[in-house]
């Protein structure tokens, strides 16, 4: 009997043939111990039972074909161009098959005399025949793992071929069945899951094909479960070692903030404050995660959060990605500040000589600070410079502090930081959430993480399993939902009519220039270049240039000026991707479309709609490629941010996903999070309970063995007691 967290300290080169190079190979492409062997599963079936005689195969649709090797030849009619022909026959008649440069097949198919082929069979020239199948030996085993009515088909991996990888893996569950089951009984039962050894058996080795399905999802809970195991056990940790604040809400700077909106806040604000709310008066430190779509309302909430903290005498701290966004953050807040009349308005001085004959005018009632790499401004002093600034902050004279991530980054120092407030997740990785942790001498301060991207709720279950989620599901009354056109580039000239006419009716502009190779100085060039060109294509216009080359004040005086309707059409890079909130313009322009991410255009389109007028948006793009096609449609399609997300994991994979985050959270193997989604609730569920009754596993340690095994590093500081 072996348990897994045993099979998982066994190394691949003690399963027979798996000795040396083999071994290595295989390690390097992540499976380096028996357990993980036992979890590479067959990526397809053959199920002899169902193959098509050669004499009767449908021309042009896929099917799978068994039979006995007759003959192979590889042909070199030129340079660089091996052809390869073979031709099998079964009981029924015999058929040709091709493969262009596949030299490795020569030998394989020499020496194989029975073989599946899978493909598209056609009529060439009056004769039946496949173009490059896929090509699986089946015979040439002792242990007779091909005669049975279904052979799996091993992905090959680590320059071990499907065929080999059969029999290891055939001698590794020999050598390691009956395989033990951690997994409480009545969970299983709960959920109508088999046994876990005859899943193990099942899964590589059917019988018929019908067995397979259960088989998988009984491993399939079984990563889940354990996945969501360690984020629970995470969250539990986290709770409990570390010190937050209790912070006291009952005072009345953020109520008058709120009263003093010249709107209501919808529904899901109110509710997402609750929230909010209930995490700042707990003991131990917020870790949620706001998500809304942009213009949803999410900065109003996170400037009341903020708030809450400062009238219990904390400081707050709100980042943005960059100084652009942080510069209008700190715009903003002081217009929500002037709003609710917490502060002199915009612009106001009281240094005039009229000061010493009027009422000295009372000075703002929350001290609030831009602090970025190159930028101090404080709405008491509006000349502080950084170092008086950051004295300021660490004497605790400031009570909200604007910056880009480097706040956190360039050694501020705060005297008492009581809340933190991060704007746009995706660039906020766990590095950073523990530098803030760090920045807490006395407690750690509450954390409230705020994303316009949507991510599926599959996602939020699991790369983002340890924090909690607030949703802006509602947007605020009034919004009409931006019209997505697509236009290929020669019809460009519609795109600036368009243009023309809502600036003729008072509107503004967008127009985003194409994303190159990640080098933002070319990007800079071509956007440069592209400014010119429709600064003369629209000489009648008022057309502004913004890139993130520019020197910060330089692109702070372009949005200055176009929030200030002294530009009519912005031609910009992606530097205005999240955030920048001018309500009057109602047309964007993406260049190139195809080039950019899914998520990436719904962030840009946001920018356009903010206002009481209809948006649009144009995607000039001619998409060369499926997945381009595919991407643009969906944008076209819909305006929902969470279908959009859903959207793009479906077509870009999980894996390129898992990857973008810098969490160690290893690539699930078994599990695919869209379509195992119900699943994963289910497991998710069922994993928070268990910690909640038994927060260490205490009672449970095979599970918690198992969990330490088969996570591996990541979670190994989960189990230091
Ligand atoms: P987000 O940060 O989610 O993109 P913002 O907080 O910037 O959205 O809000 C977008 C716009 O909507 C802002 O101009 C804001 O003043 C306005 N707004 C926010 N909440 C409401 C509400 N409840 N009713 C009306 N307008 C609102
Ligand atoms: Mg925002």
């Amino acid at each position: 009997m072996a348990s897994l967290a045993r099979l998982a300290t066994i190394e691949v080169g003690q399963v027979k043939g798996l000795g040396g190079k083999r071994s290595k190979g295989l390690a390097d492409v992540g499976i380096g111990t028996v357990a993980d062997l036992l979890h590479h599963v067959p990526r397809r079936y053959i199920d002899r039972s169902r193959k098509e005689p050669i004499s009767r195969v449908p021309i042009g649709s896929e099917v799978t074909i068994i039979g006995k090797v007759v003959s192979v030849r590889d042909r070199r009619p030129r340079r660089n161009l091996h052809i390869i022909e073979a031709t099998i026959e079964d009981d029924s008649a015999r058929i040709k098959s091709v493969w262009f440069n596949q030299s490795y097949l020569v030998r394989q198919l020499q020496n194989a005399d029975e073989v599946a082929l899978s493909g598209v069979v056609e009529n060439f020239r009056g004769s039946l025949q496949m173009k490059a199948p896929a090509v699986d030996v089946l015979s040439g085993d002792a242990e007779g793992l091909t005669v049975g009515r279904v052979v799996p088909v091993h992905p090959g991996a680590g320059g071990v071929s499907p065929g080999y990888l059969r029999r290891a893996i055939h001698n590794a569950l020999g050598r390691a069945r009956p395989i033990e089951d951690a997994i409480p009984p009545e969970l299983l039962a709960a959920n109508g899951l088999m046994d876990r050894d005859r899943a193990f058996e099942a899964i590589h080795f059917p019988e018929t094909l019908e067995d397979v399905a259960p088989a998988r999802k009984r491993l399939v809970y079984d990563e889940l479960f354990r996945l969501e195991l360690a984020l629970a056990m995470q969250k539990r940790h986290q709770m409990e070692s570390s010190v937050g604040i209790s912070h006291e809400t009952d005072g009345d700077l953020a109520s008058r903030f709120l009263e003093g909106l010249p709107y209501e806040l919808t529904g899901a604000q109110e509710r997402v404050l609750t929230e909010i709310d209930r995490d700042l008066k707990a003991r131990h430190p917020m870790h949620r995660l706001l998500q809304g779509e942009v213009g949803s309302g999410k900065t109003v909430v996170a400037v009341a959060t903020l708030f809450r903290g400062i009238e219990g005498g904390w400081q707050g701290a709100l980042m943005a990605p960059t100084e652009v966004l942080a510069e209008q953050h700190y715009l903003g807040v002081r217009g929500l500040l002037a709003d609710a009349g917490l502060s002199p308005a915009l612009g106001d001085s009281h240094l005039g000589m009229d000061s010493l004959f009027s009422e000295q005018p009372e000075g703002p009632a929350v001290h609030v600070a831009l602090l970025t790499g190159s930028t101090a401004s404080a709405n008491y002093n509006p000349d502080i410079g950084r170092a008086a600034l950051a004295g300021d902050i660490a004497a605790g004279q400031v009570d909200l502090v604007v910056g880009t991530h480097a706040l956190i980054q360039e050694g501020v120092s705060f005297s008492r930081l009581g809340v933190a407030v991060v704007d746009e997740q995706h660039r906020f990785g766990v590095a950073q959430r523990v530098l803030l942790r760090e920045k807490a001498d006395v407690a750690e301060p509450d954390l409230l993480i705020m994303t316009a991207t949507p991510i599926p709720r599959t996602l939020s279950m699991t790369l983002y399993g340890d924090l909690d989620v607030s949703i802006i599901d509602e947007m605020p009354p009034g919004r009409t939902p931006v019209t997505t056109k697509l236009m290929s580039k020669v019809e460009e000239r519609a795109a600036w009519k368009t243009i023309a006419d809502e600036v003729e009716k008072g509107r503004q502009a967008f127009v985003v220039c194409p994303l190159v190779d990640d080098s933002p100085k070319i990007e800079a060039a071509s956007a440069t270049a592209e400014h010119e060109r429709l600064a003369a294509l629209m000489p009648e216009l008022r057309v502004g240039l913004i890139h993130g080359q520019l020197r910060p004040a330089d692109k702070e005086q372009v949005m200055a000026g176009f929030r200030a309707g002294e530009i009519d059409v912005l031609v910009s890079t992606t530097v205005i991707e999240v955030g920048i909130d001018v309500p009057n313009a109602t047309v964007m322009v993406i260049e190139d479309a195809q080039r950019f991410g899914l998520s990436q255009l719904h962030q840009l389109r946001g920018r356009v709609g903010r206002g009481e007028h209809p948006g649009a948006c144009i995607l000039l793009a001619d998409p060369t490629t499926d997945e381009g096609e595919e991407r643009l449609a969906a944008m076209v399609g819909t305006n929902d941010g969470f279908r959009l997300a859903e959207e793009d994991l479906r077509i870009r994979g999980q894996g390129t996903v898992f990857g973008t985050r810098q969490s160690g959270m290893k690539d699930l193997k078994l599990a695919d999070i869209l379509a195992d989604f119900e699943l994963l609730t289910v497991a998710r569920r069922d994993a928070f309970a268990l910690v909640d009754s038994d927060p260490t596993l205490r009672s449970h340690p095979e599970l918690r063995d198992e969990v330490a095994a088969m996570l591996g590093d990541e979670v190994e500081w989960l189990f230091v007691s």
